[in-house]
């Protein structure tokens, strides 16, 4: 395992995913009742900006630096604006992720269950989310573990109702159907859960099959929102895709809002779109 996620934290990728994430948990603790999340892939939890990682090709810069200080920001946008905004009273120095963001979105009655095989990431994690480490004070289990294995092992989970994030770094070539059959074999076990899978858009025909297997399995009512920040003919990630089943009914209002000017802000050159499809 090669992958340092601390490398790309807070790039134009994580912002859209961590944007839908913190959407969903909005909407979904709108409701008294519990829900669970379950994080298979995530990371260290916090991620420091000013860290050699971050700085050595500063992704960051393109992407959270970009919405952090956006005044007229889509209204969309304002629950992910006042994630980063309680982590940095001023400046961005600090970048949450997934982990974080669904610590800090989670209410006492919910349930919160991380995933993360890298043993140093793994270790910062618990330190972010130990009830009297860097954290909210919220408790959480977390496994060092494949996410594969976790996801059917602890899936379903204590709540009815749950959102599911996969997302994996791809260095295994296997990564992507391994990722696509998790999916499918959780949307099984949990029919009516939110589940998040995020993928690089780098092979559309890959992501157009798998979502068309994703779809043959069962009549899931699903979202997918893309997004590009430059043209698909230069080199490193430009463009990223989230696939969400069971979205939350405002999402795709809220998305529709949000995208046009959100690509707007992260385009580095021509090329730049955005697209959101869904089912029915
Ligand atoms: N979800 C995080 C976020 O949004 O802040 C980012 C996750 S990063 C893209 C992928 C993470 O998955 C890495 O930290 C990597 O160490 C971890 N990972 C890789 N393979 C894994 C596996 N089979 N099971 C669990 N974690 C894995």
């Amino acid at each position: 395992m090669n992958y340092r996620h601390a490398f790309h934290a807070g790039n134009h990728a994580d912002v859209l995913k961590h944007i839908v994430l913190v959407l969903c948990l909005e909407y979904m603790t709108r409701k008294a009742g519990p829900i669970s999340v379950f994080d298979a892939h995530a990371g260290r939890g916090l991620y420091d900006l000013t860290s050699e990682e971050a700085q050595r090709s500063p992704e960051w810069q393109n992407g959270a630096a970009r919405v952090f200080d956006w005044p007229d920001a889509p209204p969309a946008l304002a629950p992910f604006q006042q994630a980063l905004r309680r982590l940095n009273a001023q400046d961005l120095r600090v970048y949450p992720g997934s982990p974080w963001l669904a610590a800090w979105a989670l209410r006492p009655q919910d349930s919160l269950s991380l995933c993360e095989l890298h043993p140093q990431d793994c270790l910062a994690l618990r330190r972010v989310i130990a009830p009297d480490g860097q954290s909210l004070q919220r408790r959480a289990d977390v496994h060092e573990r494949d996410a594969y294995e976790a996801l059917r092992a602890l899936l379903p989970l204590p709540h009815k109702r749950a959102l599911i994030l996969i997302d994996p770094p791809y260095e295994r070539s296997d990564d992507f159907q391994a990722a696509a059959k998790a999916l499918r074999q959780g949307l099984q076990r949990v029919r009516q859960g939110v589940f998040l899978w995020w993928r690089p858009l780098k092979d559309a025909g890959q992501v157009d099959r798998s979502d068309g297997e994703v779809q043959a399995e069962g009549q899931f009512p699903f979202l997918r929102v893309d997004l590009a920040v430059r043209s698909a003919m230069l080199p490193g990630l430009g463009a990223s895709s989230l696939l969400i089943l069971n979205p939350p009914y405002p999402l795709e209002g809220q998305l529709t809002g949000l995208l046009p000017a959100l690509c707007a802000r992260l385009a580095q050159g021509p090329g730049a779109s955005w697209h959101i499809s869904r089912s029915g």
